[in-house]
């Protein structure tokens, strides 16, 4: 349903969006996952053709979306960030209003006009001023016009935000309604969102794809990695080389009153084998392991390792201007830093 190959924007040399390619097939709901200032909204604009690329392309139905907009806009529905709404005139109006900026006939739009309130729920407000309705309701007729021309695709960026609890769960549940007849992508920041509405999840950091799955897909590839919490009763430096000489990577290590809380993680399988020769490896140097725990990877731990250097230093603004990320020349962040999965190894085991 839609083709995005290698798309890249540059904002002087600073790419926000970075060689992404991906593809999005009929009838899901798919959730851009990422971090403030990933490229979500960026790319969300790119894709419906509010913005310009700097390279790559775009397709939607097989339409380019630079060559043959009007073909390619007409299967999109689109939300933006901040609902353009006009604060004057009231939903009926300003449905209306985009009705026939989107070319819909006078009778038809009049149907899809009502379906569309129907479906949002919005009826009860529709002679209301826009500037007097709640965040909750005007993110409603956002939606509600993305809804007009009956596109195929629907294109919501971070519906959600600034919605309290009972409004988000409502929107929620709206947009699984218009999963049942659409194709649904949905950006957020908010991983529990993500994965309550979504199919397939697309984790986006820096400009970057960094994954594409289901839930349980990531979710199960990560618990292959084996986590292991101990506590030995050494200093660090002596903990680490033991566990070093295991073959064990250390994910974390802290030393208190002569403990070391250590976490480390393998791609080995054999759970209750590493654990049997780490216990007698301490126990040969004279060491004691005062814990040892296993632990499973959840999808909170996948999202924050593949996100964790945007939060750790959020390059663009920490970075001097000359070794800024570019599109050509850019590292991804995750590839500098030997404890976060490399996202290209995902990608290889995930075969995409
Ligand atoms: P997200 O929607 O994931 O929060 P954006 O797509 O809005 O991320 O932004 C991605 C990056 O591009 C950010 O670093 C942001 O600061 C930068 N950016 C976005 N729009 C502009 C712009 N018009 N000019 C310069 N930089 C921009
Ligand atoms: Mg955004």
């Amino acid at each position: 349903m839609i083709e995005v190959r290698n798309l890249t924007k540059l904002y002087g040399d600073h790419a926000a969006v970075s060689d992404l390619s991906f593809n999005i097939e009929k009838g899901q709901i798919y959730g851009f996952l990422g971090p403030n200032g990933a490229g979500k909204s960026t790319t969300m604009n790119i894709m419906t053709g509010c913005l310009a690329a700097t390279s790559g392309e775009v397709k939607i139905g097989g339409y380019d979306i630079v060559e043959e907009p009007q073909k390619a806009k007409k299967l999109i529905g689109y939300l933006p960030e901040l609902p353009p709404l006009y604060p004057d005139q009231t939903p009926k109006e300003y449905l209306e209003f985009v009705a026939e900026a989107k070319g819909v006939r006078k009778a038809e739009a009049k149907k899809q006009i009502a379906h569309a309130m129907q479906v949002t729920q919005i009826e009860d407000v529709q002679n209301r001023l826009c500037k007097n309705l709640s965040k909750g309701y005007r993110q409603r007729v956002g939606i509600a016009q993305a809804l007009l021309g009956d596109p195929e695709v629907i294109i919501l960026d971070e519906p959600t935000v600034g919605l309290d609890p009972k409004q988000i769960i409502e929107i929620r549940d709206l947009i699984r309604e218009l999963g049942k007849e659409h194709t649904v992508i949905l950006s957020s920041h908010i991983l529990s969102e993500v994965q309550a509405v979504c199919e397939t999840i697309m984790i986006i950091n820096k400009g970057k794809l960094v994954a594409c799955d289901s839930a349980e897909n990531l979710e199960s590839f990560f618990s292959g990695r084996f986590e292991l919490s101990l506590t030995a009763d050494c200093g660090k430096e002596r903990a680490e080389e033991l566990v070093a000489a295991e073959g064990l990577n250390v994910e974390k290590s802290d030393e208190k009153d002569g403990k070391t809380f250590l976490t480390v993680s393998t791609q080995r399988e054999d759970g209750d084998e590493i654990c049997r020769e780490l216990f007698f490896r301490f126990s040969k140097a004279g060491i004691a392991l005062l814990s040892m725990s296993a632990s499973k990877a959840s999808l909170e731990d996948v999202f924050m390792k593949l996100t964790q250097e945007s939060e750790d230093s959020p390059a663009e603004e920490q970075a001097p201007a000359g070794e800024q990320e570019t599109a050509e020349g850019g590292s991804s962040a995750a590839d500098d830093d030997a404890s976060v999965i490399a996202p290209e190894e995902y990608k290889e085991e995930a075969g995409y």
